[in-house]
């Protein structure tokens, strides 16, 4: 075991070495291909999705397709720290953890290599393009997914501020849906010293700023079941002598599951065409990085609860859904889906900081999880 483990945490630091942003993971993916080559699956299947890898361990008996997932993407962020593994690609930093949620999947290819499952079949996801939320979208809409087709699907996320190797599940609502909402305003500048001969967007994106937020609660919800964040806004061109003809504002909309979510944006978008119309602008909507809700099958969940008692793990039982979103609720619309995370300490430094790094001890209670997971289906 500790043989493997050396080897795995030397992959982890490969990995963090050079990190590859959403839809870019060419490189990581072949590091996998290699690592996977070394493991003899029934079937490797490649670019699922963009760059994804599933390796499928096929008993060759009957019984549930059990799928575990890991994410193969970084972030658009500069490390800060200074691991002898820090990242060799400037502004591109493995600060989520997934390089980890990668090497405990390679442990497990190692375990199923090892002893096969003795019923149905293990699927080993290495999916692309986690954090911009086309990853699991393009996955599941790749002709090759009908290949996988599984009963069940599992994911842990590592979570800092919770204690190391503590396991958080919940049945129900785990993360919220969210989404961009791009709103485009275009009128007509003008002399800054004659601004009511040109159309200036500038009211209008004042209202939006001040009102967008404020929608959840005016459809009767508080922050625990819908948010509205404005990340961004620009009015007019930098120069003194020109009254405004163009601005931009940006919201990030969550809500707790997805027919909420649709209300929502429907709400703002109207918001958004009121003002236009109000100020005489000609508006553009558009929207991005949109996340399904993920909501926790409570027969995959059980099965979660079973196997970090057996592992001896502290489970807490979550008792509010997380706002951040992942994608990974996408495969609860084809297969009874979970995803539970995992402490990664106390003093470990929040996903996405620019000091993050993932713990290299939660290797081993990651893959031994998974494993009690789909040992427990598959044998
Ligand atoms: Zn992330
Ligand atoms: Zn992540």
């Amino acid at each position: 075991m500790s043989a493997l483990l050396d080897e795995l945490i030397e992959l982890r630091h490969e990995l963090h070495q050079y990190p590859e942003v959403s839809q870019q993971e060419e490189q990581t993916a072949q590091r996998i291909l290699r690592w996977l080559n070394t493991c003899s699956p029934t079937q490797i299947i490649k670019n699922l999705g963009g760059h994804g890898l599933a390796a499928i361990f096929d008993s060759g008996k009957e019984g549930p397709s059990v799928l575990v997932r890991c994410e193969l993407d970084a972030l658009p962020i500069f490390e800060i720290g200074e691991p002898q593994w820090r990242s060799k690609h400037d502004g591109v930093g493995h600060l989520c953890g997934h390089d980890g949620h990668m090497s405990i999947l390679a442990g497990l290819a190692r375990k199923f290599s090892e002893y096969r499952p003795k019923q149905g079949r293990v699927i080993l996801l290495f999916q692309p393009a986690e954090e911009d939320g086309a990853g699991a979208r393009a996955v599941i809409a790749d002709p090759k997914f009908s290949e996988i087709k599984p009963d069940y699907s599992f994911a842990l996320h590592n979570l800092p501020g919770m204690a190391l190797h503590e396991v958080g599940i919940k049945s129900g609502p785990l993360n919220f849906a969210s989404e961009g909402l791009r709103i485009e305003l275009s009128g007509k500048t003008s002399h800054a010293s004659h601004p009511e001969d040109g159309i200036s967007p500038a009211k209008a994106i004042a209202t939006l700023i001040e009102k967008l937020p404020y929608l959840p609660q005016s459809l009767g919800k508080d922050e625990s079941e819908a948010l509205v964040t404005v990340v961004h806004a620009n009015l007019g061109v930098n120069a003194f002598g020109v009254a405004p003809g163009d601005g931009m504002v940006m919201a990030t909309l969550r809500s707790i599951d997805n027919a909420l979510q649709s209300d929502l944006m429907a709400h703002a978008e109207e918001l958004a065409r009121q003002e236009a119309n109000r100020n005489g602008l000609k508006i553009k909507l558009s929207h991005g990085e949109k996340f399904s809700d993920c909501t926790n099958d409570r027969e995959a969940a059980d099965i979660i609860r079973k196997s970090a008692k057996k592992a001896g793990r502290k489970i807490t039982e979550l008792t509010k859904p997380y706002r951040w979103s992942e994608d990974f609720g996408l495969f609860g619309s084809v297969s009874k889906s979970a995803l539970f995370v995992l402490g990664s300490g106390e003093n470990c430094p929040q996903l996405h900081n620019p000091d993050y790094d993932f713990p290299d001890e939660l290797i081993e209670s990651g893959m031994a999880l998974f494993e009690n997971i789909a040992r427990d289906l598959c044998g």
